[in-house]
């Protein structure tokens, strides 16, 4: 048992084994805190229409909202704080800690270590490579009491002095990212790795169900000699990509421009034509050679006792704009629809309205959750919808535009003989009639992310 301190309606973090140093004091058991009710303002009641997300949006963000943040907003996912910058609440919080495992798992399965870097650099390292000003005034750039540089290094966490941020999450002044660098003693070796990091980005994205498209890029302002994008597919994207008909090669518009003979090659080998589509840009790899290894020294030491500059790979995947854009794509104008995986709680359990054979629903629904509860791929994962001043039917709506995956509503088919739960498959578009060791088996199967 543990001891929750809520403070003046904000839902608190702090939880407590004894005695509690603040007002209100309450306790519960493990599973009931997993309730609609006590979970931050999104679910507490019904979320606020369209209309009404629009109309209190239109001082804070004056531009058109893209699908996702007006969702977002509407489903109080997220809140704005300033220009291009968000609170990021529970749910979404949820959401994107297990992106983060899934990344992990991914990245450990190719053999990388994770560290932390600080956010805060000194600009002499950023003036060594000339990227202090290669990178302009996006480098959020600001001075300590002695009047020495520093800058807020894009980096992990990033921060971008971006011009006219736009579309909540997606283009941002402060955002997340995972950054990967690679360092081999040979440019074969670095190839291999940077195939290795590429094939191990196009698997975490298919198991996430993303239609997301390998694209020829320009190296841009990292330089190097190689690099791809991963860009999914969606109209609000910014970048036009260039797509054969036949073999579905795809390059960059960008890259077309500035390297025409990109283009050409890959034409005489195929019969294929171009096609213009436009897409949002997830991740991007770059082969970069010895570039950044010669200035800073990063250096190798070879068997035959000669030293060299070390091949280096870059590498970035967009962790809150993957999120976001995903959203973007799978949902309709009042659905949510994450990436099934990444739902921040997977199944939630609807009990009667209030007068109906309240008590008895409720405990039922309890006992339930506690079960499911105990499965150690389902922690954390299984709500309880007890908003009972709402019928069953209105929270069945307002559930699946949360977009959560499995609906479990204990109506008054538990009252037969043989007790009956309504089950609904939310992405599958599928309901049936379930016992309830039939529930407890198939969500036995579901895969889920623990966090
Ligand atoms: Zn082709």
């Amino acid at each position: 048992m543990v001891d929750i301190i809520k403070v003046k309606g904000l839902y608190s973090m702090c939880v407590r084994r004894h005695a509690p140093l603040l007002t209100t004091i309450e306790r519960y058991y493990h599973a009931k805190h997993l309730r609609t009710s006590r979970m931050f303002p999104g679910l507490v009641s019904s979320p606020p229409t369209r209309q009404q997300v629009d109309k209190s949006s239109r001082s804070q963000f004056p531009e058109t909202l893209c699908k996702s943040q007006k969702l977002m907003l509407q489903m109080g996912l997220i809140q704005g704080a300033a220009a291009g910058t968000f609170y990021t609440l529970p749910l979404l919080t949820r959401s994107l800690e297990k992106l983060k495992r899934v990344i992990d798992r991914t990245m450990q399965n190719i053999g990388a270590q994770k560290v932390t870097t600080p956010c805060l650099a000194p600009a002499s390292i950023w003036k060594a490579s000339d990227r202090w000003d290669v990178m302009g005034s996006e480098l959020l750039k600001l001075k300590d009491r002695q009047e020495k540089d520093l800058c807020l290094a894009p980096i992990g966490r990033k921060f971008r002095d971006e011009m006219r941020p736009k579309n909540g999450l997606l283009r941002g002044r402060e955002f997340e990212m995972k950054d990967l660098y690679t360092f081999d003693a040979s440019l074969k070796e670095a190839e291999v790795s940077y195939n290795e990091v590429c094939e191990a980005y196009l698997q975490m994205f298919k198991e996430l169900h993303l239609d997301i498209v390998k694209v020829e890029a320009d190296s841009g302002a990292m330089g190097g000699s190689k690099s791809h994008e991963y860009q999914l597919i969606s109209e609000i994207g910014e970048d036009t990509i260039l797509r054969c008909t036949k073999c579905g090669t795809s390059i960059s518009q960008e890259l077309a421009d500035s390297h025409p003979e990109s283009k050409k090659c890959l034409q005489e080998n195929c019969p294929g034509n171009w096609t213009e589509t436009t897409g949002i840009e997830i991740a991007h790899t770059f082969l970069l050679g010895t570039k950044y290894s010669k200035i800073f020294k990063a250096q190798a030491l070879l068997a035959n006792n000669k030293v060299v500059d070390m091949q280096m790979g870059c590498y970035g995947i967009g962790v809150s704009r993957l999120l976001a854009s995903a959203i973007e794509v799978l949902s309709t104008e009042e659905y949510i629809r994450w990436p099934q995986l990444l739902a921040p709680h997977q199944v939630c359990i609807i009990s009667q309205q209030t007068g109906h054979f309240f008590e008895e629903s409720l405990s039922i629904a309890e006992s339930l959750q506690e079960e499911l509860l105990s499965k150690s791929h389902l922690h954390n994962e299984v709500i309880l919808d007890d908003r009972h001043k709402l019928s069953i039917g209105k929270r069945l709506i307002i559930c699946e535009q949360f977009g959560f995956p499995y609906l479990i509503i204990v109506g008054k088919k538990v009252q037969e003989a043989t007790p009956l739960f309504e089950f609904v498959d939310v992405y599958k578009g599928e309901k049936q009639f379930l016992s309830r060791e039939q529930i407890v088996s198939r969500l036995s199967q579901i895969d889920t992310v623990v966090v």
